[in-house]
């Protein structure tokens, strides 16, 4: 595999293709806006860098969009050519964008990655990957350069459903964190002394540890850095959406993710977009007992 077609050339797709292209791929990329990345070539349609490629890997901001693109790409694209979407979409929208791949007799994959703007640059981002044995097969030598681990999660949609099933954790693991902290505030305890205790307890976990919201404890993150992002916060509502989503139509009981989503969007539309999803801490630091 020597050609790939890469659209979607953002915060995200700029760096893995970027990385692709350091490793010897030749690599065609297309956007909608008119982005360099080091070492690709610049198509002028996703058709045209979907064309005669041996992958075609797509980066793009939401499932509509993944399908509009799908209808160009898939004819384009030649027999036997491999199809990766590394987006973060609904899963109905991933497996509409496999069954146009199958039709047309390609390949294809659903692998949302984990590991965020800062992994993409390193090439140690994690794939989670649906979709037959034989496209994730193909995909593989892709993901190890891109990434530092990917998992075959299952078939067709199963990348997005442990995608969604895993940032519905952090989101509610954050405001579980943030919570703790704000408690902790008019408890009179220390930040520093309640993260030496949460972090060893049986209370710690990721969002703690090593994504501390408190500014100033832990391990350095974007509350260090004035909550720039990180993971945005409209982001993260984007995901936790798309749980919500997920858990309406398989009758799925997700009573936490329901309540994470209300919160992240009522503090996305109070001034939280652009910050980093860890600030909710702020909200809730100065909130009292009823908001
Ligand atoms: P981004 O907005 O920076 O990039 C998306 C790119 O797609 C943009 O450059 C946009 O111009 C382009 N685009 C939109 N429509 C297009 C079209 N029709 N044809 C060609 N290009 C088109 O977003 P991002 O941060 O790179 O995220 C991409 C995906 O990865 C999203 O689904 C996101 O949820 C997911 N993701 C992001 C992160 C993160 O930390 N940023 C982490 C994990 C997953």
């Amino acid at each position: 595999m020597k050609k790939i077609g890469f659209i979607g050339l953002g915060n995200m797709g700029a760096p893995m293709a970027a990385n692709l292209a350091k490793a010897g791929y030749e690599v065609t990329g297309f956007d909608l806006n008119p982005v360099e990345v080091e070492g690709v070539a610049r198509a002028a349609s996703a058709a045209e860098a979907a064309r005669d490629k041996d992958a075609v890997i797509t980066m793009l901001p939401n499932g509509e969009i993944l399908k509009s693109v799908y209808a160009q790409i898939v004819p384009a694209a030649r027999p036997g050519a491999v199809l990766i979407d590394c987006s973060t979409v609904d899963v109905d929208s991933a497996r509409a964008a496999h069954q146009m791949a199958q039709e047309a007799g390609l390949l294809s994959v659903d692998a949302p990655v984990s590991g965020g703007v800062g992994g993409a640059a390193a090439g140690t981002l994690t794939f989670m990957a649906g979709g037959s044995e034989q496209a994730f097969a193909a995909a593989r030598p892709l993901f190890d350069v891109m990434g530092a681990k990917a998992v075959h999660c299952g078939p067709a949609g199963a990348g997005q459903a442990a995608k969604i099933c895993n940032n519905m954790i952090l989101g509610i693991s954050m405001l579980a964190v943030c919570e703790a902290f704000a408690l902790a505030d008019k408890l009179g305890l220390d930040r520093q002394k309640m993260f030496d205790v949460v972090s060893t307890s049986s209370g710690s976990c990721w969002s703690i540890n090593t994504y501390c919201p408190a500014p100033g404890v832990g391990p350095k993150s974007p509350a260090d850095n004035d909550y720039k992002p990180g993971f945005a916060a409209e982001l993260m509502l984007k995901d936790l959406k798309l749980s919500q989503q997920a858990a309406e139509a398989a009758d799925a009981a997700t009573p936490m993710g329901r309540r994470a989503t209300e919160l992240y969007e009522q503090f996305v539309a109070e001034g939280g977009a652009g910050k980093d999803f860890s600030a909710v801490l702020l909200k809730l630091a100065q909130s009292g007992r009823d908001g």
